[in-house]
């Protein structure tokens, strides 16, 4: 376990899934930890008094609200954008306002936050944004949308990774294959078409997502920047 005793963490879309896990390991590892909610206030209100963090209002779809979220809670020593969704459908019958809604939260939220988090970053500091391993494989139709945005990161990642080494801050992307969360329930109907992509042959879990994240974030981590972490049970390979 790494610890996090006096480091100041933010994570956007902390009150479920994936994200509720990394919220629960960096207050387990002793972070002081903020995480932005959306439409969930009372599972963000539970985990936050089961957590001992402090849960506060953001919708990462509207760009403005999330730099001044992050502008206002720095300087941050660790920065996790996790909140992301998929659309499911044939590209040719989605709404176009669905799929810039997609674009905003998946691709635009990461991109403006990393880059606010980053001018008041102290040396050390750490970007984290999960990705998806949809990033570099989209084995199935209707979900290009998804696809798009989660390999959009990769290039973020690239980038930002030149521009902001020089002051030794990382980032990097996650990239989960499927996870057991609201989401991707390990018992929804599209548990053997997965399954059947994958090595080993189960959803992986939440806690097992931070603790890549976890690792990322601590001190062994700090030579590793601008690269993708794939943990999917090989679904990609
Ligand atoms: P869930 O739907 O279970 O949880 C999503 C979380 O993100 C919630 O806490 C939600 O908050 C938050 N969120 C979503 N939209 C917004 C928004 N506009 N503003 C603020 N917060 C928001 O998803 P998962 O835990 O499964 O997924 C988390 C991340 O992992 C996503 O980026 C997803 O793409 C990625 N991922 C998931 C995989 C899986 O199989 N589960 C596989 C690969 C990647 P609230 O409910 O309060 O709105």
């Amino acid at each position: 376990m790494s610890d996090f005793a006096g480091k100041s963490v933010l994570i956007l879309g902390g009150s479920r899934g994936i994200g509720a896990a990394i919220v629960r390991r960096f207050a387990a590892d002793g972070a002081k930890v903020v995480f932005t909610y959306n439409g969930s206030q009372g599972a963000a209100e539970a985990l936050a008094a089961e957590t001992g963090t402090t849960a506060v209002p953001t919708d990462s779809g509207e760009r403005d609200a999330v730099i001044a979220r992050v502008r206002e809670s720095g300087p941050l020593d660790i920065l996790v954008v996790n909140a992301g969704f998929a659309l499911f459908g044939d590209a040719l019958d989605l709404d176009a306002d669905d799929v810039d809604r997609l674009i905003r939260v998946n691709v635009n939220a990461p991109y403006h936050a990393s880059v606010e988090a980053a001018r008041q970053m102290p040396e050390g500091g750490r970007i984290i944004v999960i990705g998806s391993v949809n990033g570099d494989r989209m084995p199935v139709p209707g979900m290009a949308s998804y696809a798009l945005s989660k390999s959009a990161l990769q290039g973020m990642a690239r980038g930002l990774a030149r521009d902001f080494g020089p002051r030794g801050i990382t980032i990097n992307i996650v990239q989960p294959g499927p996870i057991d969360t609201d989401a991707n329930p390990e018992d929804g109907p599209m548990r053997e078409l997965m399954h059947g992509f994958m090595a080993i042959k189960r959803h992986g879990r939440p806690e097992e997502v931070a603790g890549m994240v976890a690792w990322l974030a601590g001190p062994e981590a700090g030579f590793v920047t601008g690269a993708m972490h794939t943990i999917d049970g090989a679904f990609g390979a």
